[in-house]
């Protein structure tokens, strides 16, 4: 049984990491999608909320388990057997960044764990959570970006009223 996990913030969940999920679960027996407490952010979503917009986004997938963590990585993934990491990659922006983590992390768990990157559907390749926030914060249409149960939650964040029929474009 090979098993993955996709470690994130997912504050809030997009198409975009819906997008590599979908993909990411065709390719493993089982994706864990685990949201990671990273104390250098600042999360607009509780932990258990963002848990349960990856719950709700991911129902309809089997092999997807949703899961949470407060550490690092490497431990994570050696507690629960897991070899590869997945991670999205968008832009040449993203890639610096993303391959040092995934140095270090092979680095540090000698050799233990492997990232998979996978790269953006174009669709989604300006998809992320800091812009759909800011969109949502000055009352912006972010129904393109993400599921209508997200928009919902994060219009009622920023405090604007919207109705459930708004929102022409979902998946
Ligand atoms: P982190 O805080 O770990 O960067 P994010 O929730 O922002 O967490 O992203 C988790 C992973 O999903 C990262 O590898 C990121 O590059 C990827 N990702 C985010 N948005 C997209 C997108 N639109 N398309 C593809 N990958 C994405």
């Amino acid at each position: 049984m090979k098993t993955a996990v996709y470690p994130g913030s997912f504050d809030p969940v997009t198409y975009g990491h819906i997008d590599i999920i979908k993909r990411a679960s065709e390719m493993f027996d089982t994706l864990v999608v685990t949201v990671m407490i990273n104390s250098a952010k600042t999360s607009l979503f509780s932990l258990d909320e963002r848990v349960n917009m990856l719950k709700e986004a991911t129902k309809d997938i089997p092999n997807v388990v949703i899961d949470s963590y407060n550490g690092l990585l490497i431990d994570y993934c050696r507690d629960k057997k897991i070899h590869i990491a997945i991670r999205g990659l968008r832009a040449i922006t993203d890639f610096e960044y993303e391959l040092q983590i995934a140095q270090t992390n092979k680095e540090l768990s000698h050799n233990e764990v492997d990232t998979v990157f996978l790269t953006t559907n174009l669709k989604y390749s300006y998809l992320s959570s800091s812009t759909v926030k800011e969109i949502a914060s000055y009352n912006g249409d972010i129904y393109p970006c993400v599921p209508k149960f997200v928009a919902s939650a994060l219009y009622d964040k920023y405090g604007y009223i919207h109705n459930e029929n708004q929102g022409g474009t979902t998946e």
